[in-house]
């Protein structure tokens, strides 16, 4: 009699759902636990010297939760392998180390701010020079120099919402041997998975939609070459900026009901946009999953069934002192940075996440005063409708009045 092995929970062709709840989290062997421990040792014993008992030594180098949110990961995009970081920015700073002194890197203009900064202050530093372009399927091929080494893009863009042809973009970069690096982080793998439209390597700002649930802020890439695996694990070793194992665990938890966080939002933030572009209160709606978006033929090719995700932005009628009362009229949505999670939250960029970038810089790729940006969590998409809606009747109509000292004239 031959004893068969018990199939894996999970393998490449699951679906999504299948993979999001039981890639990486195979039940404890000794005690049957259906959820990993969290694996606090910083360090693991050894029979003898240089033999660790299991495939553990030191928690920096490796550790079981990190190991276990890396695997799911892998499996939710398709990738051979992922390593995790403290932060979002933490897994940019590692890629942008692993270049050569004297690399050139080509990257879109709407980048996350934070990315923005760490490419015009910190690269050049160790000798990293980051050319920026607004159109980059257009013009990549003249701005590709014998030293460019990388292609940076993010796919929708921070807070205008426009998207990137990842395919487009790959292929000219491939025929000089670059390697293109896509932010998901505004889609989150359920919609969108960079690597099978042509991206050497997928970043996560984990504390977004990954995670879900905004009390984690962690950092993870995903790719598929073994090359590319040795010299990032190295770097996440040497440079030891790794996420702890509770936030790990945490992190991996929240993983699990990724596909139906994103389902959801996207219902809602799709509801929300209908009603914005139905209002005479709002000049424009940014939203990839309308057929009124510039790029919605990308959105089709590029997202899961076309969908938009839970992220918009609009421009309110009234200037920035409209947009601003909006953010503090709304009872649902919190006046709040960040994104991606169960809860809502509305922004203006002009004066809070995008607040660094000069006006006419910010004005030349969208970002206006009066633009509001909106997380769409998890809650019911009628309460959501029903509270932009009463927000915005109030705050158009206290700054005509010039209520609250504010005048709706200015701000344009
Ligand atoms: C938040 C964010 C980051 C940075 O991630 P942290 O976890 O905050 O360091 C990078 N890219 C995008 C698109 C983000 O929204």
């Amino acid at each position: 009699m031959t004893i068969t092995t018990p199939p894996r929970a999970s393998s490449p062709s699951s679906g999504f759902g299948t993979r999001a709840v039981h890639a990486g989290s195979e039940h404890d062997p000794s005690t049957g636990a259906v959820i990993p421990a969290i694996s606090l040792s910083t360090t693991f014993a050894q029979t003898a010297v240089g033999q660790p008992v299991g495939e553990y030594e030191y928690s920096r180098s490796s550790n079981p939760n990190r190991k276990n949110f890396e695997d799911m990961v892998a499996a939710l995009e398709n990738a051979k392998h992922a390593l995790a970081f403290s932060s979002g920015s933490a897994t940019t700073a590692v890629i942008l180390q692993s270049l050569a002194s004297g690399s050139h890197v080509i990257s879109v203009s709407d980048v996350y701010g934070g990315t923005h900064r760490y490419f015009t202050q910190v690269a050049k530093a160790h000798g990293v020079k980051v050319t920026f372009t607004p159109e980059i399927e257009v013009d990549i091929r003249e701005h590709i120099t014998p030293a460019t080494k990388l292609v940076w893009i993010e796919t929708p863009s921070n807070p205008t919402l426009r998207l990137v042809d990842i395919r487009a973009v790959a292929t000219a970069a491939h025929e000089h041997g670059i390697m293109v690096v896509v932010d998901n982080t505004f889609l989150s793998p359920y919609i969108q998975n960079p690597l099978d439209h042509g991206a050497d390597i997928v970043v996560h700002s984990v504390t977004k939609y990954i995670n879900g649930h905004s009390d984690v802020v962690m950092g993870v890439a995903a790719f598929n070459s073994e090359e590319l695996f040795k010299r990032l694990s190295f770097l996440q070793n040497a440079i030891g900026a790794i996420p702890s194992a509770f936030d790990s665990w945490l992190a991996h938890r929240g993983a699990k009901t990724l596909h139906l966080r994103a389902r959801e939002a996207t219902v809602n933030a799709t509801a929300v946009g209908h009603a914005l572009e139905a209002s005479p209160h709002v000049i424009a709606v940014n939203y990839p999953g309308l057929d009124s978006h510039p790029h919605r033929a990308i959105a089709k090719k590029q997202h899961r069934n076309g969908m938009g995700g839970g992220m918009l932005s609009f421009r309110i009628r009234g200037g920035h002192a409209a947009a601003e009362r909006f953010c503090q009229l709304t009872r649902i949505f919190t006046l709040a940075e960040s994104l991606g999670g169960v809860e809502s939250l509305c922004e203006v960029p002009s004066s809070m996440t995008h607040a660094g970038i000069p006006k006419e810089q910010r004005e030349a790729v969208g970002v206006f005063d009066d633009l509001v940006r909106l997380s769409c969590g998890v809650e019911d998409a009628e309460d959501l409708k029903n509270d932009v809606l009463q927000a915005l009747e109030r705050a158009v109509a206290e700054t005509a009045n010039g209520a609250n000292g504010t005048n709706g004239v200015n701000g344009h």
